[in-house]
């Protein structure tokens, strides 16, 4: 045994409890074996690589070279607060944080109001990610049954006055995993709830920019008049996520402890994806490609339904996201996805089973999360297609 290898060996010493309860995520487990060229993946939430914008360094927004504010650069905040203002959520360029991808954003909130034991309240399903950083700071959570159109607002009542939370966690906007959009009605009557138990409101909405028709996208942060909110945003779908570039905004009671913790975690954000950023979004490029972008992820979602309508009636049941990157399918019997997924890779596709997705087993139900955006449409038809066959023999009727 060399050195290296009795180094290597040498037991795990005492972690701290946080650290123990962090299991791998197997969406990066997947998307190791997605990384091969013959898989056809419908498993991560990736943008295309042939429609992100070209990366010039040549004309940035100042000198990134430098250390800088934790806050972020100021000409991104304020284009940020900018677009936040036209969705009628007024904010201030000083309420805005940039951050490190909004996982960042996700991740501060959580060493923010969680204590061991803290309850959360969030959909189920709901974002993997932040199930697992939320379980790091030790939450428990609630899951609140999410339909097409979002929560019932009596049961978001009605669980607050069980068990106050320390926050509630909601992606209202063709929500991942589910592609499911909430109502006007019903942004208004989970605003109207939280207010009146002035819980505070975490709302993520990195998929708003991403609508393939008319769809209800008002941020429920606007609705609010009293409940504390913070509001998560993301370049990373509409720009490149390589950038690693997110912001959250925050009502002001909550802003200046988001920024301690910041600045504690990282100092700042990247200075130069922040100064290629800001340049991006002052021209009409960034317009010209977000319209673009949508152009070609609305036919890719009308490929994959069409390829879906052929081979997965009977099989599952889903609804026609209006927005965002993903199907989701809620099988017709029930089926260990797990195993189905093993099955599929062996065949070359890659899918996400939606177990991993509840935040508590019990409130599972047989489905499975689709992609629609990384394969090319000649591949959707024949991945669906071959998917089908593997869930056909998996089903149980
Ligand atoms: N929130 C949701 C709901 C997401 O789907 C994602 C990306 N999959 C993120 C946050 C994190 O995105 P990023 O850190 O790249 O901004």
């Amino acid at each position: 045994m060399t050195a290296m290898d009795a180094h290597n060996a040498a037991s795990t010493p005492p972690l701290s409890r946080r650290t123990e309860r962090v299991a791998g995520s197997l969406i990066r487990e997947i998307l190791k074996v997605t990384q091969r060229l013959e898989v056809i993946s419908f498993a991560g939430g990736l943008p295309a690589d042939d429609l992100m914008p070209k990366l010039d360094f040549a004309a940035l927004h100042g000198d990134p070279r430098q250390y800088g504010a934790s806050e972020g650069e100021q000409p991104l905040r304020e284009a940020v607060a900018a677009r936040l203002a036209g969705l009628g959520l007024a904010c201030d360029a000083e309420q805005v944080l940039i951050t490190s991808g909004s996982q960042q954003g996700i991740d501060l909130v959580g060493k923010l109001f969680i204590d061991e034991g803290s309850p959360v309240l969030l959909e189920a399903p709901s974002y993997l990610a932040a199930i697992q950083a939320f379980r790091v700071y030790g939450a428990e959570f609630h899951g609140l049954r999410l339909s097409e159109d979002g929560i019932d607002p009596e049961a978001l009542r009605q669980a607050i006055a069980r068990r106050r939370p320390a926050f509630v966690y909601l992606i209202p906007t063709f929500q991942n995993p589910t592609g499911y959009c909430y109502s006007e009605a019903n942004r208004r009557a989970v605003a109207a709830v939280l207010d009146e138990a002035g819980v505070p409101l975490v709302e993520d909405d990195p998929y708003r920019d991403l609508a393939y028709g008319p769809a209800e996208r008002t941020p429920i942060c606007a609705y609010l008049r009293r409940a504390p909110w913070v509001y998560l945003g993301s370049f990373s779908k509409i720009t490149a996520p390589g950038l690693r570039i997110g912001y959250l905004a925050a009502s002001p009671a909550l802003f200046p402890w988001l920024l301690r913790l910041k600045q504690a975690s990282d100092l700042h954000s990247n200075r130069i994806s922040q100064a290629w950023l800001a340049r991006f979004l002052e021209g009409e490029a960034f317009e010209r490609h977000l319209a673009n972008l949508a152009g070609v992820y609305a036919e890719r979602r009308d490929t994959m339904q069409a390829s879906l309508q052929r081979h997965f009636s009977g099989l599952a049941q889903w609804r026609l996201p209006d927005g965002g990157l993903f199907f989701w399918l809620r099988l017709s019997g029930e089926c260990d996805t797990l195993a189905a997924l093993q099955i599929a890779l062996a065949s070359n596709i890659a899918f996400m089973p939606g177990d991993p997705f509840f935040p508590l087993a019990e409130q599972r139900y047989p489905a499975l999360r689709l992609n629609f955006s990384h394969a090319a449409p000649a591949d959707i038809e024949r991945g669906v297609a071959r998917l089908a066959q593997v869930l056909g023999e998996c089903i149980e009727p």
